[in-house]
């Protein structure tokens, strides 16, 4: 085999390449039930308490605690509160108000005696048990006073966080806007799924999960209908769809034979092509096409896949503002020997047993067209590009792939 003739492109530099290209999006107010999954742009500070005001944790009674100090006491019902409603009337001493979960605590009272140790009367009540001071009775502020930070910049948002937003009274929330992708498939042996397959054809794969990628990622994904091996064919498909995108992301055309349709169309127009020293996922693009940044990713479903977990998924969390942009990772345990190239990063699929002392399974071999092995995966296995082989037992570092 002949080598390659240039150094290869280290991942940590292939990565920043692409963050670098896509940068940071701009921020945008959205309703906070589109935020699911987006990062919080700026602090949220409170602009009103919670709760709001002191109020019952109990469907009951608001007394005065030295009331109900010696039981049983019969006391007057003045008053019924209802959620959503203030009392009409002070609590005056010696007397009870209905009050229900939520509803404020009338002034006068400092406590509330629960339904359960009551007759439960509407005029008036008898209680049998009575409760200290500040009982059942829920607190302006005990949660959040106003003027806090509740939640900093760059905080996932989700869902109890965009309730918690929610309750503060934000209908919408600042973030920074899905940066949007083109993704494109190439090949000429592909046919859409669904569709039949004539002899040397195989169904398309890379499209749809990479445009779920994006999405699990928190980009919008639009998904182009895949095109041969035709540099025509490639530019009439990208051009009329360039305004507004943040990415273009294509898959296929970009190894060393011959037909590297996207090699060939973006080659010398803004788009430079490399070797990575990983495996899989070697051969890589990136660069600006009209103004766009461009990833290319290898075809092989694996390599594709991979190289979107180590170079499109950081740079999209990163446009995204967050600032962590790593899946988490672990220190496992091999539980079988592994081999790698010399002088690359090479990404294994793996399954993760938090059970048995953190123990991982190479499921498949390194072939970058075992597309089910990478499904029933759930971490890359990383193997620096110093190691070229590891015993049964041997610490490896595992990225989680959910
Ligand atoms: P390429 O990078 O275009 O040389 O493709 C490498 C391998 O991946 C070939 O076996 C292709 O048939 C396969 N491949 C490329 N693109 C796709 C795709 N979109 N879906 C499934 N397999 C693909
Ligand atoms: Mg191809």
């Amino acid at each position: 085999m002949v080598d390659v003739p240039n150094p290869l492109t280290t991942v940590a530099a292939h990565r920043s390449r692409i963050s670098e290209l896509v940068g940071v999006m701009p921020p945008v107010t959205l309703p906070v039930a589109g935020c699911l999954g987006l990062a919080l742009a700026e602090d949220l500070v409170a602009a009103v308490a919670l709760p709001p005001f002191d109020n019952s944790a109990m469907d009951g009674y608001a007394v005065r605690a030295a009331d109900v100090a010696t039981v049983p006491v019969t006391l007057p019902v003045t008053d019924d509160i209802p959620a959503g409603r203030a009392s009409s009337t002070p609590l005056g001493p010696g007397t009870a108000q209905r009050i229900m979960t939520g509803a404020p605590v009338p002034v006068g009272a400092d406590a509330v005696v629960q339904v359960e140790w009551t007759d439960g009367g509407t005029s008036s009540v008898r209680v049998d048990r009575g409760v200290p001071a500040g009982a059942n009775v829920r607190r302006t502020a005990d949660d959040v006073a106003v003027g806090t930070t509740v939640l900093a910049a760059g905080t996932a948002l989700g869902p109890a966080q965009l309730g918690l937003a929610a309750a503060l009274g934000f209908g919408s929330l600042p973030v920074r806007r899905r940066p949007r992708v083109l993704v494109l498939s190439t090949g000429s042996e592909l046919v859409g799924p669904g569709e039949a397959l004539g002899p040397g054809q195989i169904y398309e794969s890379n499209g749809v999960m990479l445009a779920a990628a994006v999405r699990e990622a928190g980009g919008e994904a639009e998904l182009v209908r895949f095109v041969p091996d035709d540099v025509a064919a490639f530019r009439a498909a990208v051009e009329p769809r360039l305004a507004g995108v943040d990415l273009l992301l294509t898959s296929g055309g970009v190894s060393a034979g011959a037909y590297e349709v996207v090699k060939d169309a973006l080659t010398g127009r803004g788009v430079e092509f490399t070797r990575v020293a990983m495996q899989p996922g070697g051969p890589q693009g990136a660069g600006r096409y009209r103004g766009v940044a461009v990833a290319t990713l290898p075809g092989n479903p694996v390599s594709a896949q991979v190289s979107f977990e180590v170079f499109i998924r950081p740079a999209l969390r990163a446009a995204l503002g967050f600032p962590v942009v790593e899946r988490p990772t672990a220190v496992a345990a091999l539980d079988s020997p592994l081999t790698s190239p010399a002088g690359r990063t090479q990404f294994r699929r793996g399954r993760y047993d938090p059970a048995s002392g953190r123990v991982v399974t190479p499921v498949g071999g390194p072939g970058s067209h075992l597309l089910s092995a990478l499904a029933l995966s759930d971490c890359l296995i990383e193997v620096p590009p110093d190691v070229t082989e590891l015993a049964a037992g041997a610490e490896v570092l595992v990225r989680f792939l959910q």
